[in-house]
Parts: structure tokens; sequence; C-alpha cells
């Protein structure tokens, strides 16, 4: 058991046993990130379930730990509180969960964060896939934003891991279809049918702006175009929205065809399409940009 800071220890799931240590520290709550519950009595205890694979998605649960360990830390009480976070053997999952809190409290870079627990305690040795998810949360600020494109793709790419077979693949994964609800966005519709069919917010990569810029194409000629760095995608890679549901469950690839006038407006690849820039997506749906049209905000139901 290592002393990051006041009151934050890091440790293996064998220091529990260590009852000296653990009086002498002052620990009074304990977060374990392992694939098992340990069995301890007498602390405030979270348990959070993680293996340390490279499938494991730890980003999502971060906000949770960083809030576990800030309340232990903060706790009123007679004794001044102390917390230990653990995994089984104190080097991956629980240095990924204490580099994450020094990313957000101490305002750190992940690569500042994790050179200052690998100066404290050398054998730290975080797998990749959790170096990659941390700067992930560095790159949203350290707080999870669920609207975040990044974040998106990210839970994307979990969900062809987690469902190989793609079926069964969680509601939630699938945009609202912006033709059943209204919202104040710009929207994209098909430009042979006029159906609309995503939203600017569903643009995961190679965005363009949900502004004036959506509309270069309309703007009085001798103008910059407001794009001119992404002239070379043709495409926008979307969430995938909920009309496209039945045609992308347990299939891995395919078109992707407008739902009213099954004209092809683009592809999908749930394990990945490169772009026309030489960027791969992964998992890809894209929308050829001469098959829609960005729109403002009108009345929807005039466009049905
Ligand atoms: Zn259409
Ligand atoms: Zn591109």
């Amino acid at each position: 058991m290592i002393a990051v800071e006041a009151g934050l220890y890091i440790g293996s799931v064998s220091d529990l046993n260590d009852v000296q240590a653990l009086t002498e520290a002052g620990i009074t709550h304990i977060l374990t990130v392992d694939s098992e519950e340990p069995s301890v009595s007498g602390f405030q205890t979270k348990f959070v379930r993680v293996l340390d694979d490279p499938s494991t998605d730890l980003l999502s649960k971060l906000d949770d730990c960083i809030r576990f360990i800030e309340d232990a830390l903060n706790a009123a009480g007679c004794k001044p509180s102390s917390v230990l976070v653990h995994c089984h053997v104190g080097q991956s999952r629980s240095a990924a969960v204490v580099t994450a809190y020094l990313m957000k409290v101490q305002k750190l870079t992940v690569h500042d964060a994790y050179s200052r627990l690998q100066g404290l305690k050398p054998d730290v040795n975080m797998n990749e896939a959790f170096l990659d998810q941390l700067a992930l949360y560095e790159s949203m600020n350290c707080e999870l934003d669920a609207n975040s494109p990044l974040y998106k793709q990210f839970r994307l790419r979990k969900v062809t891991e987690k469902f190989p077979e793609l079926q069964n693949v969680p509601k939630e994964v699938f945009a609202a279809d912006p033709a059943q609800t209204q919202n104040a966005e710009v929207v994209y519709r098909c430009r042979k049918c006029r159906r609309v069919v995503f939203r600017c917010s569903s643009i995961l990569s190679h965005s363009v702006g949900c502004g004036p810029s959506a509309f270069s194409h309309k703007r009085p000629s001798g103008g910059l175009p407001a794009n001119a760095d992404q002239t070379e995608c043709t495409s926008y890679f979307i969430e995938p929205v909920q009309w496209m549901e039945e045609v992308l469950l347990g299939v891995m690839d395919g078109q992707l065809l407008c739902p009213k006038c099954n004209s092809k407006l683009g592809s999908f690849n749930w394990y990945g399409e490169q772009c026309s820039c030489g960027r791969w997506v992964t998992p890809a749906f894209q929308m050829h940009k001469n098959r829609v049209d960005a729109i403002k905000h009108i009345d929807i139901a005039t466009l049905k």
C-alpha cells in the first residue's frame, strides 16, 4: 500500500489483510476495482467490477469511482478519513482510477498524472486500453459527457466487442429518429424524398459545424468555404439512428437506404470503414454527403 497524496492510498487485494497497516494509515474507505468483491468489514466500501482486459469499459465508471474517493476524503467525522483504492495486484486497474483522480482533481494531463503515480509506485503498469480511455477522459475535461462524439464512438466500439454477433444490441445505442421528434437542431434529409434521416448532433467525426457553416453551399459565391479543410471527406460518419435498427442488427455490413424512398444514402460496417480522406472509423455508419441536405429547423411535419 502506497500513499499517493494525503489520505489517498493505492494497493493490492493482499493489503486488505494487513490490518495494522490499514489502521496506521487511518483507512476508513475502500474502493475495489476488481473482478471479485472482497469481504471486508468495518470500512465504507465500494465495489466496481472491472476486468483488467482491453475490452473493459473503465471510462464509463470513472466519474463514479472519483466521486467515491472525493466523498471519502471530504467525509466529516471525528477522525480524518483515508481511502484505499485497490485492484488485484495494484498495477493496472487501481492505477487507472488513481490516475484519473489526479487528472480531475489536480488538473493534470494523463501523461503528467500517470508519471506522478509511476514516480511514487514504480511497479504500476496500466494496460494500454486504459491509457487510451484516460486520454479520452482528458479530452472530455474529466467529466463523462454522453453527447461527446468521441464518447459515442467509444461506446459504439464497445458494443461491437461486447456483442460480436450484433444481436441484442442495447436500444440506447440508436439515436432517436429525427423524423419522429422535433428539435431546434440542424437536421439532414434525403435529397430525393426529403425524409429527415439524422441530426447534426449524430455526426461523430469529420463534423461540420452545427451553425451557419453547415450551409456553406448556400452562401453567396466568393465567400470562403467554411469547411475547406474537410473537403476530402465525402461522407458524414454518424451514430446509428432508430430507423436503421432493422438493417443493422445481426448484420456486419451493408447499405443504408432511405427509410422512405429506398434510395441509397450510404453504408455501414460494424468493424469499420475507411473515409475518403483516408481515416478509419470504427464502427462506421456513413451517409454520402451528396445524398443528403442539411436543413435548419422547420416544421418537420411538412416533410413527411
Ligand atoms: Zn428518401
Ligand atoms: Zn474523412
